[in-house]
Order: structure tokens, then C-alpha cells, then sequence
């Protein structure tokens, strides 16, 4: 790593530009304070000496809405004020533009030592304090320019905005306006501004990773998870993973870093299995079958009762059909379930061997609608009964439908998990999956052909779609820990 460094700095310090820089800082040495010493800092923040103290910059809200009249930038400084800044990808490109991250090189700037924050750390994502009444777009239009003499205006190097995100430590509480540039010049056409930036490098994005990881201490914080968001979403770009409104605790405006899967959820029915939904007419036959002979209720009516409730069970219940006891309802389940799963069903090896190449550190569950023994009957036809922690089926929830809230918290409940963005499920049910989206799941659909129009399917709520469950691997490589 030394050496990629030396060469490295070796590429950057070669350029005249670094010589006049290397003349230009100690007069501002003598202007400003050591702002590496913290409480030389706040003493240069409170008597106003600080680099462009006075500057009124945009002061927001926890929301990022700007306050009436911005505030001076010692100020914000001092007193950890909500602000905007621009974080900026800069992607330098030479010829045809690259796809693998260990081709593709961002400039990385090593902060000048007369900064208010983070003097001398390295920044990934270059750009600056929004000022007051100044756009996020033309404060990166103007911060490239002055800080690094890129013009993003001219045609060539194209700036992009990406996203919004809120950062908070205990330094620092900034809303960042994310955006990338690809600048097509010459490294040697860099002029780097000497009171912001003391060092540029050209590295890649493995290296980026690699040298964070070594030594975060290094890397000013807030730059270090920008840098994260945007491999994080350049990964969902390059899946074509959609990047759902409501995604990352409110909207694209609010992106934010998602957790490790704590949790998979895996449906049962149609989804670990597709039998052209055989079981499926056959368990509805089942359930027709018991309301009339056993209820004796007309013809059609186990129908309407599930569509007025959203299961035959809960309006058979809920209309008095059906006394509301244990030993009824298990006898209902059980009879309408006892369905010749053996001969719909034979052993998956793809998909045992798919399940266990998943990271064993995130447990699996299956989350039915149906009982618990019928899926430890497809399970074991399946031959991948060994394969998870545990079944949530409906007497788990309640008896309440799937697509209810409480069953996803049943299922958060026993799971033992709390954050909904670390839950992944996949089902190939719309209903389940708008439903999981609204509890904050990362919901995958299974199955792009609808049971009842049999037709093309597809569902805005889901971050994917699968043909089969045995594609999961293709949308969501990185749970997987064999990548063969
Ligand atoms: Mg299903």
C-alpha cells in the first residue's frame, strides 16, 4: 500500500501547480490558527479568525428547510449548526469510460491544515458549505471551479446531482447534496485552491476502500459516509435495483445507508416452489369443500367470506360459522391443508445449495399464510427443511391475514429484529409486498406472472423481481458469501 502511495503522490507532486501551492500555505499558516488543535480551534472559531469566518452561510432545520437569514460560518461551526454542503463524486476519465471498480478513479483531495473542520483529513467527495441563498447545484458548479479549476460547465465534464442525505456526528450536523462529475481533463490541468486543499489523489475505488478501512482515522467522517451512500448506490444502480420512494427511513431525498440484512423472511407457497399453482387450486377446492359439507354454507360462499375478510378462516369466525375455539380452528386447518404435497413436490437441489451459500450470520425464516404443518410438509418435499430457524405461519399472527401489519410485526417480534429496513422478504404476492414496503421492508417479488389474470405482473413496491426464487442470487449478491 506504501508503494501504490508513493506513486501516487509521486503522480500529483510532479505537477508545477504543487510547487506554487507548496510556496502559497505558510502565509496563511501565519494568518490562521492550527486548526488541527481543537482548542485552538474554538478559540480561532469565538474571535471570528477562522478561514471565511464571516462567510453568511445556509443555516437549515433538522429538515433541512433553510433558516430566514443563514448564519456566519464560525457561528455554524461553533455551535454545530444544521447546514447544507455539497459532497462530489469527481470520476476522472481517461478515454473510454470504465465499468469495474478498480478501473474507475475518483480524485481525492487531502484537506489544506487551516480548515475549520477536518483540516488535513482526506475527502473522497470534494465540495463545500452551501452559501446563504446559493443552490446545492451552483455551489458544486462553484466549489469545482475554484477548489480544483474543473469546469463542469463546459460540455465536457458532466456533473450529475444524486441524491440528498442528513449527516450527524458529534462535530458536525450537515444535509449533503450528493452529486458526481466526470472530468475528462488532464490531471496536470488540476489547480488546486491552497487555503482549501493541500494534496490531490487519483485513486480507485478498491484502493478508496482499502485505505479507509486501514486507517479511518484519516478520512473526515462525513466524507467517509458519503462515499458509502454512493457505492451503495451506485450497487443498486448497477443491479438495476429500483430506488424506492419511501426508500431508507422517508424518500430518495433522504438517502441513507442501509443496514446488513439482520433478517430473511422467505414465503412458502408459489414462491420456494412454483407447481403452476396446483396446491394453491386444490387447498381453495379444500376450503370450499369444508364450508359446504361441514358448514353446510351455499356454493361461492367460502369466496365471499374471504374476500369480505381476507381469509375464509377470519370470516367464518367473524360471521359466527365458527365457534372460536383452538380445537375447531386446528381441525379447519388442518383438513384444508391435507393436500398430496408429495406428488407436486420433489427435492430442489439448486435451491438447497442456492439457501446455503447465503451469509450464515443472517438467519432465515419462512413466513406463510398457510399452518405450519403444511409447510414443514413442502419443506421437507423440497428437501431444504434443515434450512431455517423457523416457520411464522398464521397462528403465529394471530389468525390475522398476511398482508396485515401486525403479522410483519408478529414476524419482527420473533425474529427479534427492530429496524424493518434490515427485514428482506421475498413472496411472489403483490398484496404482501406493497404491505411489506409499508412496514419498511426490502421487499423482493417472486414470480412475475399474476395467479388469477395470468398475465405479466409486476409491483413498484418491490426493490426487484424475480422469474424464481433461484434468481436471488443475480439481485442480491452481496447476502451471498460463496460468489462463485
Ligand atoms: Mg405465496
Amino acid at each position: 500500500m506504501q508503494q501504490l502511495m508513493d506513486i501516487l503522490l509521486f503522480c500529483v507532486t510532479s505537477t508545477a501547480f504543487v510547487l506554487k501551492q507548496k510556496l502559497t500555505i505558510p502565509s496563511h499558516k501565519e494568518a490562521f490558527a492550527d486548526t488541527t488543535n481543537q482548542q485552538k480551534l474554538v478559540e480561532a472559531l469565538e474571535q471570528g479568525t477562522t478561514l471565511n469566518a464571516t462567510e453568511n452561510v445556509c443555516t437549515v432545520d433538522s429538515n433541512n428547510v433553510p433558516t430566514p437569514h443563514g448564519h456566519a460560518r464560525s457561528q455554524m461551526r461553533l455551535h454545530k449548526m444544521w447546514h447544507r454542503a455539497t459532497y462530489i463524486i469527481i470520476q476522472h476519465i481517461q478515454g473510454e469510460e470504465p465499468l469495474k471498480d478498480e478501473d474507475i478513479y475518483l480524485l481525492v483531495q487531502r484537506r489544506s491544515n487551516i480548515k475549520d473542520y477536518c483540516p488535513s483529513k482526506l475527502d473522497p467527495t470534494p465540495g463545500g458549505v452551501v452559501g446563504f441563498g446559493e443552490s446545492y447545484t451552483l455551489n458544486a458548479t462553484r466549489e469545482m471551479m475554484e477548489e480544483m479549476n474543473i469546469d463542469v460547465e463546459n460540455g465536457v465534464n458532466e456533473m450529475k446531482y444524486l441524491f440528498t442525505f442528513p449527516y450527524q456526528d458529534e462535530h458536525v450536523k450537515v444535509w449533503g447534496g450528493m452529486y458526481q462529475v466526470k472530468y475528462r481533463g488532464k490531471l496536470e490541468d488540476i489547480k488546486m485552491q491552497p487555503e482549501e486543499v493541500s494534496q490531490v489523489l487519483r485513486l480507485n475505488l478498491n484502493e478508496i476502500r482499502q485505505l479507509a478501512q486501514d486507517d479511518p482515522d484519516d478520512w473526515m467522517p462525513d466524507g467517509l459516509h458519503a462515499i458509502k451512500l454512493y457505492l451503495q448506490y451506485r450497487h443498486d444502480h448497477l443491479l438495476k435495483r429500483r430506488l424506492l420512494k419511501g426508500y431508507s427511513h422517508g424518500n430518495l431525498e433522504k438517502y441513507a445507508l442501509r443496514p446488513k440484512p439482520q433478517v430473511i423472511f422467505f414465503d412458502c407457497d408459489d414462491c420456494l416452489y412454483f407447481d403452476g399453482w396446483q396446491l394453491a387450486s386444490q387447498l381453495t377446492a379444500k376450503i370450499e369443500e369444508w364450508c359446504t359439507t361441514k358448514k353446510n354454507l351455499p356454493p361461492g360462499e367460502a369466496y365471499e367470506l374471504y374476500k369480505k375478510h381476507g381469509t375464509a378462516l377470519k370470516g367464518l369466525l367473524a360471521e359466527g360459522h365458527m365457534e372460536d375455539c383452538e380445537e375447531e380452528i386446528d381441525s379447519y386447518l388442518r383438513d384444508v391443508h391435507d393436500l398430496p404435497i408429495h406428488e407436486h413436490l420433489s427435492i430442489d437441489e439448486e435451491l438447497r445449495n442456492l439457501i446455503l451459500q447465503i451469509d450464515p450470520s443472517i438467519p432465515k425464516y419462512i413466513f406463510t399464510a398457510s399452518v405450519r404443518h403444511h409447510a414443514e410438509r413442502c419443506l421437507k418435499a423440497l428437501g431444504i427443511e434443515d434450512l431455517f430457524v423457523d416457520i411464522i405461519d398464521v397462528k403465529s399472527c394471530n389468525l390475522e391475514t398476511k398482508h396485515a401489519k401486525s403479522s410483519f410485526e408478529a414476524a419482527m417480534n420473533i425474529a427479534g429484529v427492530e429496524d424493518p429496513e434490515s427485514c428482506l422478504f421475498l413472496d411472489d404476492s403483490l398484496t404482501n409486498i406493497k404491505a411489506a414496503r409499508e412496514v419498511g421492508w426490502r421487499a423482493y417479488l417472486v414470480g412475475k406472472v399474476g395467479r388469477d389474470c395470468g398475465k405479466p405482473i409486476s409491483s413498484e413496491h418491490a426493490e426487484h423481481e424475480l422469474d424464481r426464487i433461484h434468481d436471488m442470487k443475480k439481485v442480491l449478491p452481496e447476502i451471498f458469501v460463496d460468489q462463485d
